[in-house]
């Protein structure tokens, strides 16, 4: 049977080029800690991909931390948080490595389209210091674009607020890179986190990026030998950060396909909401990542839907998070303040450079055979 991967927000194919990348980095013999020209070989695996994130995203090369992916970078900020006595402020639908990450945190709320309400923000952060007075340091966490509804964040507006009152702001931009520009400075970030496995590059590998020089230096979490400039001790792996640059160094060919992604995406949103007018997109109204849908219908639920697809050919997520085999409701739908009915049936539809007409084509027919059994068996049932 022919396979139709639509999970892209979970992760993403590797790119031939990362591929080749990593292949290649497979023969690098040395220790990146040695002085050897087997170490320097593999210092300069580790030096190239400092260089490509920071052209890529802002900042300089030595304030580029690499770590096992985008868990670990937004776990390090919100340890050296909480470790320094920062109050902690995160939105409402930041990812579980941030909700669920060190410190204790005061939520940010969101609105029903799914964008972080700045009102509430700017009621919510320490007020600014007096005249002459210290400001007491704290962090925001604002993600630029949300995994489940693809709604992109007033980032920038949030920032400057957060600056006015002598916080940090970190940024989550894993769902954004390779999907939408993102500029670092221009965003206002302090810290940002990417994860080279949602943009063509390989699993576990990603990056804290200490944005600006005044944004204070991070304390690890793991020490030991003193790599990554003592904030991330541990022999680095080379293979999958030379596949995040090979990723990386893709970056342009992959955006020049988002026009296209739109458009597979706006055909099969459209032919969902044909096939299911009681249908709810979630965050259609905000701007949203071109290759995201979140949808439901109440009548089916999500893990239901996800099977039904999967037997069908397609691989597509489910709004929820699920752990341990037990899915729970989406907690970002939930902070949109949606039903928990229509919560259950949340499924997530997310497209990729790879995606073609066919793909599409075929969630749509697939949708349409689960709609109308489902339809048959409530009609025998009623
Ligand atoms: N942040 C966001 C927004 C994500 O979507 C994910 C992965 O799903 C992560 C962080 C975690 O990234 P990693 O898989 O590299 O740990």
């Amino acid at each position: 049977m022919d396979r139709h991967y639509l999970d892209h927000n979970a992760t993403t194919p590797l790119a031939d080029g990362a591929r080749a990348a990593m292949t290649d980095a497979f023969d690098v013999v040395g220790n990146p800690s040695s002085v050897h020209s087997e170490g320097r070989e593999a210092r300069a695996v580790i030096d190239r991909v400092r260089r490509l994130l920071a052209e890529r995203v802002g900042g300089e090369p030595e304030r580029v931390t690499l770590t096992s992916g985008a868990t670990e970078a937004n776990n390090l900020v919100l340890h050296h948080a909480a470790e320094a006595g920062w109050p902690i402020f995160v939105s409402a639908i930041e990812h579980l490595s941030v909700l669920d990450g060190p410190g204790t945190k005061t939520h940010l709320p969101v609105n029903e389209t799914g964008v972080v309400d700045v009102v509430a923000v700017e009621r919510l952060l320490p007020v600014s210091p007096a005249e002459g007075e210290a400001a007491v340091p704290f962090l925001v966490c604002v993600m630029l674009a949300n995994s489940e509804t693809g709604v992109v964040q007033p980032v920038r507006a949030i920032a400057d607020l957060v600056h006015e009152r002598g916080g940090y702001v970190h940024v989550d931009a894993v769902q954004a890179l390779g999907k939408i520009a993102v500029d670092a400075v221009a965003l206002g970030a302090d810290y940002l986190s990417v994860s080279a496995h949602k943009f063509g590059g390989p699993k576990g590998v990603g990056a804290l990026v200490r944005v600006v020089p005044n944004a204070p230096e991070i304390t690890p979490m793991l020490r030991g030998g003193g790599q990554e400039k003592n904030v991330r001790a541990g022999t680095e792996n080379i293979a999958g950060i030379a596949g995040m640059a090979g990723a990386l160094t893709l970056l342009d060919e992959r955006m020049a396909l988002g026009e296209e992604i739109r458009a597979h995406r706006d055909w099969l949103e459209g032919a969902l909401c044909a096939i299911s007018p009681n249908g709810v997109v979630f965050g259609r109204e905000a701007e949203r990542l071109g290759n995201t849908i979140c949808f439901a219908v109440p009548e089916i639920a999500a893990e239901t839907a996800v099977i039904l697809f999967d037997l069908a050919g397609i691989a597509v997520g489910s709004g929820s998070a699920c752990s341990s085999g037990k899915v729970s409701p989406s907690h970002v739908l939930e902070a949109m303040g949606c039903d928990a009915e229509t919560t259950r049936g949340a499924i997530r539809i997310s497209l990729g450079p790879e995606t073609v007409r066919a793909d599409v084509e075929a969630a749509a027919a697939a949708w349409e055979t689960i709609v109308s059994r489902t339809r048959k068996k409530n009609a025998v049932a009623a």
